[in-house]
């Protein structure tokens, strides 16, 4: 903590006072030096994540406008034009750990993603409607469940089913994010620059674009010029607003081009019909939640791009992606070279890109970080 770190484990404490009604730990060290406030879960591994270091003020409405004042300063210089959806708060990144908040246009999805921060729900909700100048605020309450340990997405309550969707631009492009989808915030805002390049890198190509979800990537490279694009997902429902972007964008929407279907199967088929692409998309949902999912992760890691890896074309690009924070960039890089080996494909590495400038990591606190994509250049 002396050194800035938010985050207080469970096993560090070795006494504490309090009910913590109000949501503030204040954390002392043993020698009574008050080391920082922030946000207090009980039932959490990590105790508390603090906002703030020494002796400044324990959190409050001042300071959240203060912080998301200053996110939102921070987008308007770092973002592209014509870009109106983007991550506005980013957790630690944007020193306001366990607060997320995704603005599409006028509509925010509030995500308070720790047992203290949702105690503090109105004066967040204040601070995201008057920084971002939002019309209409979602407030996702997901902590306390999962310090837990349970699945948040499980305990969405019956009206979130019916919340609509919110239409928002990407660099020109229009799209919805699918407020009650449970995928995120309803969009991953996450991979606009790697959209940005897959449209750079798209003219003349045919793109398979694999866990699409709502197909981004496809209406991207189809900006591009991309010859054709193929979404592969597994849910019929973001396949379906997928069709629908792309209409929206003025490109046409062939039945052809959405294919419902688990993506290792999938591959397999593709693999045995000799298919070749110029370009394909592997951007697969985290493997890796918990520490001990990491060595089976590794493996679906290393399967799907395996898979991937064969059906591109010589002279072909292949995206991979992970946005396991579990499986770091050196382990995911070493993964994807032992699929590799594992294809019979020689592929060159042509550039590093991970989520954008709307997604900034603390040094203070690097576990921030988790996207991770590896554009790759088949010889
Ligand atoms: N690339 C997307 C985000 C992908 S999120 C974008 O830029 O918007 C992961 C997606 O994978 C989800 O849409 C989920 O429905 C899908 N998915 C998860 N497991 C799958 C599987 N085994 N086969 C096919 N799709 C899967």
């Amino acid at each position: 903590m002396r050194r800035r770190h938010p985050w207080l484990f469970s096993g560090a404490v070795a006494r504490s006072q309090g009910d913590g009604a109000d949501g503030i730990a204040e954390v002392f060290a043993a020698s009574g030096e008050r080391l920082g406030a922030g946000a207090y879960s009980p039932d959490s591994q990590i105790v508390a994540r603090l906002w703030v270091f020494g002796t400044e003020p324990a959190p409050g409405p001042r300071l959240f406008e203060e912080r998301f004042g200053a996110a939102r300063d921070l987008r308007a210089r770092v973002l592209p034009p014509q870009t109106t959806g983007y991550r506005g708060v980013h957790s630690e990144g944007d020193r306001c750990p366990g607060v997320v908040l995704d603005v599409y246009g006028g509509t925010g999805v509030l995500d308070l993603s720790t047992a203290g921060t949702e105690r503090w729900e109105s004066g967040l909700s204040e601070a995201s409607t008057r920084a971002f100048g939002l019309e209409r605020l979602v407030v996702r309450r997901t902590g306390a469940i999962r310090d837990r340990g349970g699945d948040a997405r499980g305990s969405r309550s019956p009206s979130e089913d019916d919340l609509g969707r919110a239409a928002f631009t990407e660099n020109g492009l229009k799209f919805f994010a699918d407020l009650s989808s449970g995928q995120k915030s309803g969009f991953f805002l996450d991979q606009r620059d790697n959209r940005a390049r897959a449209r750079m890198f798209a003219p003349g190509r045919g793109v398979l674009n694999l866990f699409s979800y709502t197909g981004g990537f496809s209406v991207a490279a189809l900006a591009g010029g991309a010859m054709r694009a193929v979404d592969v997902d597994s849910s019929a429902s973001a396949l379906a607003l997928a069709a629908e972007h792309r209409r929206e964008n003025g490109f046409p929407a062939g039945d052809s081009d959405f294919v419902r279907a688990d993506v290792f199967q999938d591959l397999r088929a593709r693999a045995a019909a000799g298919e070749r692409w110029d370009l394909v998309i592997c951007d697969p949902p985290a493997f890796a939640k918990r520490k001990s999912d990491v060595d089976a992760a590794a493996r679906g890691y290393k399967d799907v791009n395996r898979l991937a890896m064969k059906l591109v074309a010589p002279g072909g690009l292949l995206l991979t992606c992970s946005c396991s924070g579990l499986v770091d960039a050196t382990l995911f890089q070493q993964i994807v070279f032992a699929a590799e080996l594992e294809s019979g494909g020689a592929f060159s590495l042509v550039a590093r890109q991970g989520a954008g400038a709307d997604h900034p990591v603390s040094l203070d606190c690097p576990e921030g970080e988790y996207l991770k994509g590896l554009w790759l250049a088949r010889s």
